[in-house]
């Protein structure tokens, strides 16, 4: 593993100025805020302040939740037509994808993802987000229905039919992952459906979000549809979960905090999509193309520090090709060049934080001290408290938190198998569903193994494959209803059924 720790600043002058001017991070209908109550967001590859942003709670929670509901009735926006809508949507992925060079700058340096990441992965996809719903909302009809049991009075008859409704305000409360991504794939059905919202960022990286809204009132987006509240999960995003006024949570973050939102939202059973923790199997054949296979792998836990929820962190090979991967797949980690974010050099970037890095200290040492074997990294660097290196891991029992618990970072378990139900047994001994990866040429085994594992997302040959049309949810512990897709857009919209005599 290289290490290289060059300090960057941003090379746009937009996010120069963006960072220079300190941005205003609370929008309540049409009015940008700054607040008394403040929190500082940092860069996590050098612990250097980027931005003061302002810590909402729960009195602007309320009134958010006001401007939503306002914006809700209000004729701009609940009478606007589908093709409107549309296009406003489109207009949003036009300014993403016009301002991409800012927004990626800002992702990398407040949540330490290479640039690259996010410049040619993560910001394009927000904007497909945009396109792919900007698409449906000239397609959302009900049905016309002629009812079978007729009570209908003599020379009456009876008709029917439905009327997709927007299922009212929405609290969007995001992780630090991904954040521009995971903030798009919550607004663009909320919009699509005709829905208002209330943005929560995570604290940790609220600048993209910030500069998405300020994009999309550029759109033209009436007041009140979409608010930005930038401040704490415990205080300011409880208050959107426990809020009457809130209609539904849509939600990504950790499988704790959903717990916590399932009690939050009884009051008046808002309704909820929980998108939560995993703990992804890669399961590698004795026939799978190596080469493709390590490199494929190796992405699927490392990429962005391990800090995606899909991530696989436990690895099953078959027992015959187990020595040569595992050797591969430590060379590959001890190849990869650590850095800043914006330092083109890199492959990875930081954690989040330095506290996510104790985090994910904690689970490797354990596991060492539990008899674990290390065979790649398995320590932090000194004098760069928010980096861990990329690590392997062998003899790690299936008891172990290391096994069991999602780690977030970049740590991965690798387990010999000798055959297909075995493996299938050890891939859902898990609390978690959230995704899986088979790595083979054998069809049959292809199809076993991706009919047999229980999670919401199968990939063969690949691993972390998204796209705004493939549904993504999480079976098990790993959440509730699927994003993408029209199964996304259903979150957001509830059907009534009208039925007359006439
Ligand atoms: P992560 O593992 O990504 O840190 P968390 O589940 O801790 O995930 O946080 C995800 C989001 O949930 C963040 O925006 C955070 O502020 C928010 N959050 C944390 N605690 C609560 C809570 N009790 N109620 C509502 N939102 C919360």
């Amino acid at each position: 593993m290289n290490f290289s720790l060059n300090p960057q600043s941003p090379k746009t002058e937009a996010a120069r100025q963006f960072l220079k001017t300190g941005p205003k991070s609370v929008l309540i209908g049409a009015e940008w805020q700054v607040l008394d109550d403040q929190f500082d967001t940092f860069d996590p590859a050098t612990g250097t302040r980027l931005a003061t942003l302002s810590r909402a709670g729960a009195s602007h929670a309320d009134a958010a939740v006001a401007a939503a509901q306002a914006a809700l009735e209000c004729p701009d926006w609940a009478n606007m037509l589908p093709a409107a809508r549309q296009a406003l949507l489109w207009k949003i992925a036009d300014l993403i994808d016009a301002n991409a060079d800012e927004l990626a700058e800002l992702e990398s340096l407040d949540q330490g993802k290479t640039y690259a990441t996010a410049r040619f992965a993560e910001i394009p996809a927000s904007a497909a987000q945009f396109r792919y719903y900007a698409g449906f909302a000239t397609k959302i009809h009900g049905q016309t229905i002629t009812p079978s049991i007729g009570y209908a009075p003599k020379g009456k008859q009876v008709m029917a039919y439905t009327r997709p409704e927007p299922i009212g305000v929405v609290a969007a409360i995001t992780p630090w992952n991904s954040p521009l991504l995971m903030a798009a794939m919550k607004l663009a059905p909320a919009l699509c459906a005709g829905c208002t919202v209330i943005l929560k960022p995570a604290e940790e990286t609220s600048l993209t979000a910030i500069r998405l809204v300020e994009l999309m009132v550029q759109a033209g987006l009436p007041s009140g549809v979409v608010n930005l509240l930038t401040g704490y999960g415990h205080d300011l995003g409880d208050a959107l979960a426990k809020h009457p006024g809130v209609a539904k949570v849509a939600f990504t973050g950790s499988t704790d905090v959903g717990r916590i939102l399932l009690n939050s939202a009884r009051g008046n059973l808002k309704k909820l999509t929980l998108e939560l923790g995993g703990k992804s199997p890669a399961i590698v054949m004795p026939d799978a193309d190596m080469s493709l296979t390590v490199l494929g792998v190796a992405r699927g836990i490392f990429a962005n520090s391990g800090q995606v929820c899909v991530a696989g962190s436990r690895i099953y090979v078959h027992r015959s090709v187990a020595d040569q991967f595992t050797e591969q797949l430590a060379a590959q980690a001890d190849a990869l060049t650590l850095g800043h974010g914006l330092d083109p050099k890199s492959d990875l970037g930081p954690l989040v934080n330095e506290q996510q890095a104790q985090r994910v200290a904690r689970y490797v040492d354990a596991g060492r001290a539990a008899g674990a074997e290390i065979i790649a990294g398995g320590t932090r660097i000194p004098d760069a408290p928010a980096f861990y290196r990329p690590t392997v891991i062998a003899n790690v029992s299936p008891d172990m938190p290391l096994m069991r618990e999602e780690i977030f970072g970049p740590v991965t378990a690798i387990t010999p198998f000798d055959e297909v139900d075995e493996v299938l047994a050890l891939a859902n001994d898990t609390d978690y569903g959230l995704a899986a990866s088979v790595w083979t040429q054998d069809l049959s085994a292809a199809h076993r193994l991706s009919a047999g594992i229980r999670a919401g997302t199968v990939w063969v040959n690949c691993h972390s494959y998204f796209s705004p049309e493939l549904p993504k949810g999480g079976f098990k512990a790993s959440g509730w209803g699927a994003e993408n897709n029209a199964a996304g857009l259903s979150n957001y919209l509830e059907e009534k059924t009208v039925c007359m005599v006439i």
